[in-house]
């Protein structure tokens, strides 16, 4: 162990159970650690940075509004939140957005919001949020609510009320749960967290149909799976469907904390002055790199997404040890061998050079947008020599 994690473990909560890699600096797909060994980056810093490290238009992007001013307030007009916003809007057709800081913030938004909808058409009572069995959308106590895990529905008590739990692809199910309580339907398209389970289309299809009919706020979480990370800018896109609401994170900066909600026609006007805010969402800083970050995701750039899976499943499938690949574009989950468990795999890996994240008994890989066919194929080589070690 090195004195950096002797003295994390010392001065740090200990709530993350690290690897003991300390990684220093890096380029492209390429991580490097304190002693100088190479990794090939599967993970992007939980899907992150998505334009890898040391990205130039990134960095040029960050340091020249760095250079101008850091923060502002939102007591005043910015411009990175202005341009943003606008390419933003642009881009999806949604019509107004409230940035945030991280993922949970912005599903926090999303639930004020879908509240106030009802309440504002309805009255009181109307409150219940629908989400899934096996979802993910956050760790303060609402979005812990929200998620759809028992796993993370402990110590904190009480819990937010007016959560709901459906099975994921059961319409029979879902329905059963609306009443004249609902106000809302929050889902991921792929459950990243869960498991990387992507949604039928037919499922996510019907709970557009049944939001519009019963007029609850659709939601969709795209805090893993938007940002191009599945092929196309959000992942709601690939199925035709207009939600009322999009959250995002994760990837929109490039790595700096920052998350996204957009509104569509129904929701945008729902909070109004002082009905909600923020300290340092929109931040210029965070809002510039996202900028340079949306406006490159392209179709060029989504192609290149939808090759590189194509070449993960073309070098995985048939593996005697890989039992199935899921997820879409480059959110990728392997189910491997029942001899094996993916934590040893991605330990295995960190050995040989790769860095995997997991998620539930699957690997989970996350890579940069833009990694190099050579790097992803080098990646993939370690992966299956990592399980092969194992075997
Ligand atoms: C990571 C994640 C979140 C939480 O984001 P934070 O930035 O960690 O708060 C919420 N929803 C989904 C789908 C996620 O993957």
């Amino acid at each position: 162990m090195s004195q950096i994690m002797i003295d994390d473990k010392e001065n740090i909560l200990n709530t993350y159970k690290r690897f003991n890699v300390v990684l220093t600096k890096g380029n492209g797909s390429i991580l490097v650690d304190e002693d100088g060994k190479e990794y090939i980056d599967f993970s992007s810093g939980i899907g992150t940075n998505i334009y890898g490290v040391c990205d130039k238009e990134w960095i040029d992007a960050v340091c020249q509004q760095a250079k101008k001013i850091q923060h502002t307030s939102n007591l005043y007009y910015s411009e990175p939140q202005v341009k943003l916003a606008k390419l933003l809007c642009e881009k999806t057709g949604m019509k107004k957005v409230f940035f945030s800081n991280s993922g949970a913030e912005s599903n926090e938004c999303a639930i004020k919001a879908a509240r106030k909808y009802s309440y504002d058409k309805y009255g009181e009572g109307r409150y219940e949020i629908i989400t899934l069995v096996n979802s993910f959308h956050g760790r303060t106590i609402a979005t812990l609510s929200a998620t759809g895990q028992d796993v993370f529905h402990q110590y904190f008590f009480p819990f937010l009320e007016g959560f709901k739990h459906a099975f994921a692809n059961d319409i029979q199910a879902l329905d059963n749960l609306i009443n004249e309580k609902t106000c809302a339907i929050m889902i991921e398209t792929v459950q990243g967290e869960g498991g990387v389970n992507p949604l039928d289309a037919s499922f996510i299809k019907h709970i557009e149909k049944i939001c519009n009919e019963k007029d609850l706020v659709f939601i969709v979480d795209e805090v893993q799976t938007g940002n191009g990370r599945c092929g196309y800018l959000y992942s709601y896109m690939e199925y035709g469907v207009h939600p009322d609401i999009v959250t995002t994170a994760k990837g929109i900066a490039g790595g700096l904390p920052f998350g996204a909600i957009l509104f569509g026609e129904k929701t945008e006007k729902v909070l109004g002055y002082g009905q909600h805010a923020t300290t340092f969402g929109g931040n210029p800083i965070c809002a510039a790199a996202a900028y340079s970050v949306i406006k490159r995701i392209d179709d060029k750039l989504l192609n290149h997404v939808k090759e590189m899976r194509a070449l993960v499943e073309r070098k995985l499938l048939g593996n005697p040890l890989v039992k199935s690949i899921s997820g879409k574009g480059l959110m990728i989950g392997i189910e491997i061998d029942e001899s094996l468990k993916a934590a040893d795999v991605v330990s295995k890996g960190i050995e040989n050079g790769v860095i995997m994240l997991t998620a539930k008994n699957k690997i989970r890989l996350l890579p940069p947008l833009n990694i190099k066919e050579a790097d992803l194929s080098k990646g993939i080589d370690l992966l299956i020599k990592s399980m092969e070690e194992l075997k």
